[in-house]
């Protein structure tokens, strides 16, 4: 085969997509900005652990993870909790994300990748309008095929021209902007859930959650806009009144990020060039996870690249990809974008009136580390959903606001089923550029 394939960024998508193509002969290098031991955040990760399998990664070692707890969900006025009722089976794992890199590095080092550390890809590299590499700096480093494994704001995502037809970045709103620190416990009070989610925490547009843990408390406040110091402190004074256990001391993190929240990418390959993970904003627009679904379109994109048996590599060929991943995940995130940003044009008052009825209840919340739609994750009888609808239907104006919702997520749907099944530049441009203006029409309300 000999054809070399450049991943760049070392996160869980490229290291998984790198390891599964260097196992099938591919000649692999990874190409990382950071150093080896600075790789990852000082935090701890949830996700499904069957992606590992699903990518072709082994389990890591039983003592590196422990399983997720039930998170508890408060309503905005705090007067409902709702705890979630997983089945075992089902649940996520929790793990250090340093550790999930070093079981992932070494995995791919076994599997044959090579890596170049503390090199930071600067730009696409080009001929004609093909990608035939990258640029880190001055260097030019070839490639028959490059992976953007490079996160959200990735610069080589970002400098593509027109005609590849990827979209170059994000809109406001698309990107969820948090905080996440580790701090000491204090005093002997214990909080009566272990896993808490604070809902439009304080009437503002702010999920908190407090995981306690022996230890510590593991703080993480998320904001639509960008956080500023003073909002984490004033998310802060707000959780120590209902946890008063939470210190001031930060023992780890105390960190500021950024995750898409948006729905996928819409053209995701051009000749040369495939985006994966965070740069494809493979993320759960909901909640901002996106591990596992790194990890399983890194499997997706290693069965496309194998099954080009001419090793083209072209946007046509790259295709299936792009296919194979809407088909498995794409299709139900976007929908579930959808439903994120109608739900972020609610009100405290409304979100409270969805608990304290029952319209929100344990069962809408226990969704399964695998879920992967809207409908996936509220599994409702025909009965819960008549019952539901009866006791909407007291409240004309969330009943039309909720009504709403459920069209524009059967109209994501049903755009996302028209996504071509088979590549012409015209067709997926055409298609493309009625799926961005979808998503821009919503989001202006
Ligand atoms: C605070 C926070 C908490 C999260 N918690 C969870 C969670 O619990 N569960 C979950 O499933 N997901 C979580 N996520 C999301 C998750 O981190 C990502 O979805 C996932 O890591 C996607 O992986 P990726 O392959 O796109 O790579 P990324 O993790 O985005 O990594 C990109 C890599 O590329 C490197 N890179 C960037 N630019 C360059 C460059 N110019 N040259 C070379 N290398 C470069 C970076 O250094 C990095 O190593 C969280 C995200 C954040 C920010």
């Amino acid at each position: 085969m000999g054809k070399t394939i450049l991943v760049a960024g070392a996160g869980h998508g490229g290291l998984a997509a790198a390891a599964d193509l260097a196992r099938k002969g591919f000649d692999v290098t990874v190409v990382e900005q950071k150093k080896e031991a600075d790789l990852g955040y000082d935090w701890t990760d949830i996700f499904a652990p069957k992606s590992l399998i699903d990518a072709g990664v082994p389990y890591p070692s039983r003592s590196l993870y422990s399983y997720k707890e039930n998170m508890t969900f408060f309503s905005p006025d705090q007067s409902v909790a709702l705890t979630q009722q997983i089945p075992e089976n089902e649940l996520e794992i929790k793990m250090e994300r340093k550790d999930i890199y070093a079981h992932l590095i070494a995995h791919a080092k076994r599997c044959g990748v090579q890596f170049r550390f503390e090199t930071a890809v600067t730009a696409p590299l080009f001929l004609g309008s093909r990608v035939c590499g990258v640029y880190a700096g001055e260097e030019k480093i070839y490639a028959d095929l490059v992976i953007d494994a490079c996160g959200a704001d990735s610069p080589l995502r970002t400098a593509l021209p027109a005609i590849c037809g990827i979209e170059n970045s994000y809109a406001e709103g698309e990107m969820a902007y948090v905080y996440r620190a580790f701090f000491e416990r204090t005093g002997d009070w214990t909080p009566e859930h272990n896993y808490e989610v604070y809902v439009l925490h304080h009437g503002r547009q702010e999920i908190a959650w407090v995981a306690t843990e022996q230890e510590y408390a593991d703080v993480l406040i998320v904001h639509t806009q960008p956080l500023t110091e003073q909002d984490v402190q004033t998310a802060l004074a707000d959780l120590r009144k209902t946890n008063p256990h939470i210190g001031e001391k930060i023992l780890r993190g105390g960190q500021f990020a950024k995750i898409p929240v948006r729905q996928p990418l819409a053209v995701m390959v051009a000749d040369g060039y495939a985006a994966l993970g965070d740069s494809a904003y493979m993320t759960v627009p909901l909640f901002g996870s996106g591990i596992a679904n790194a990890l399983k379109a890194s499997h997706i994109l290693s069965e496309t690249v194998v099954a080009d048996k001419a090793c083209a590599f072209t946007a046509e060929t790259l295709w299936p990809y792009q296919t194979g991943y809407f088909k498995l995940l794409g299709a139900g995130f976007a929908s579930l974008s959808c439903a994120k940003t109608a739900m972020l044009h609610m009100e405290p008052a409304e979100v409270d009136f969805l608990f304290a009825r029952g319209i929100v209840t344990a069962k809408e919340i226990s969704f399964s580390a695998d879920f992967t739609s809207l409908q996936s994750m509220i599994k409702l009888s025909m009965r819960e959903t008549v019952d539901r609808a009866k006791k909407l239907s007291t409240d004309k104006i969330l009943l039309t606001k909720i009504v709403r919702i459920a069209s524009q997520v059967a109209a994501a749907s049903a755009l996302c089923a028209m996504l071509p099944k088979t590549y012409s530049s015209s067709a997926v441009r055409k298609w493309a550029a009625s799926y961005n203006a979808f998503f821009a029409k919503q989001r202006k309300g």
